[in-house]
């Protein structure tokens, strides 16, 4: 089976969330199945409110937390939205599955205290103490950020 596009981003949904790893056919045909990227364009623009097009004072928008195109986004929101009003309107189930996804990388780095500046550092730990590269204060910290 060859490559499909591959989506940088995304973290898993929610563990209350049905999210069956095989779904049979009798389970199929009550239900509607979005994929994950089709749950998190929706959760990025209606849950967490990001812009869809240009971003405000460098905000990122949906597609670019996606690390899709916006045309891509777009179409990708628009399956989603038809999907959940199939189910509204014909009363299905709304599983999740699938989906060529690769889970974006944990931001490891530093940050610093006195300026705000934030950098990314492959070996940083607690213990490895490095100064600012843009003030050079030594008031840094270890940053771990989660995805999204
Ligand atoms: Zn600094």
């Amino acid at each position: 089976m060859g490559r499909r596009t591959r989506m940088r981003f995304v973290r898993p949904p929610p563990s209350n969330f049905y999210f069956p790893r095989d779904i049979d056919n009798s389970l199929k045909d009550k239900s509607v199945i979005l994929t994950i990227a089709e749950f998190e364009a929706m959760r990025l623009k209606h849950y967490r409110n990001l812009p869809q097009g240009e971003g405000e004072h460098g905000q990122k928008t949906c597609s670019e937390t996606m690390g899709v195109s916006q045309p891509t986004f777009s179409r990708i929101l628009d399956k989603a939205h038809q999907k959940v009003t199939q189910a509204l309107v014909e009363g299905k189930n709304i599983l999740i599955s699938g989906g060529n996804i690769e889970v974006k990388e944990i931001f490891n780095g530093y940050g610093c205290l006195n300026c705000g500046a934030e950098w990314k550092d492959e070996l940083a730990s607690k213990n490895r103490k490095i100064s600012c590269p843009n003030c050079k204060s030594e008031k840094t910290y270890h940053l771990i950020k989660e995805p999204l």
